[in-house]
C-alpha cells in the first residue's frame, strides 16, 4: 500500500509516497530520514497546559521533553490533564518524570513564579 505524506520537518511541505523501500518525492535527507520514521513509527512533540493547584484562571503551557510516538498522543494527554502544578514554576521545569515509561518528560516552557 502506498503511504503518502506531507513532510512537516520544514515549510516547503513536500509530498512523499511511501511504497514499502521505495520512497520518492523527498527534496532532501531530513525529508527521507522524516519519511523512514513517519511510516514505521510516527513521532510527535506534545504541547498543551496544566492546571495550577489554588489558581482558577491561570494555567503553565508545558510540552514533551522529546518526540513520543503519534499513538501515546491521547495517553500522556490524560495525564498531564490529571495533574496540578505547585508555584513557583521554573522554565524547564520537569513537571512529570518520565511520563508512561517513554523515557521522556513533560516540561515547563514558562516560568511562572
Ligand atoms: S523533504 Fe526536505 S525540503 Fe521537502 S519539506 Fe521535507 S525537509 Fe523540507
Amino acid at each position: 500500500m502506498v503511504q503518502e505524506l506531507i513532510c512537516i520537518v520544514c515549510p516547503k511541505g513536500c509530498h512523499i509516497k511511501v511504497d514499502g523501500e521505495n520512497i520518492s518525492g523527498y527534496t532532501c535527507l531530513r525529508g527521507l530520514s522524516y519519511a523512514k520514521q513517519e511510516s514505521v513509527n510516527p513521532l510527535r512533540t506534545i504541547t498543551s497546559t496544566v492546571l495550577i493547584e489554588g489558581e482558577d484562571n491561570l494555567v503553565c503551557p508545558v510540552k514533551t521533553s522529546h518526540e513520543i510516538p503519534k499513538k501515546e498522543i491521547f495517553n500522556v494527554m490524560k495525564v498531564i490533564n490529571k495533574i496540578k502544578a505547585k508555584r513557583p514554576i521554573k522554565m524547564n521545569e520537569v513537571l512529570i518524570k518520565n511520563v508512561l515509561n517513554l523515557g521522556v518528560d513533560i516540561i515547563s516552557t514558562k516560568e511562572i513564579l
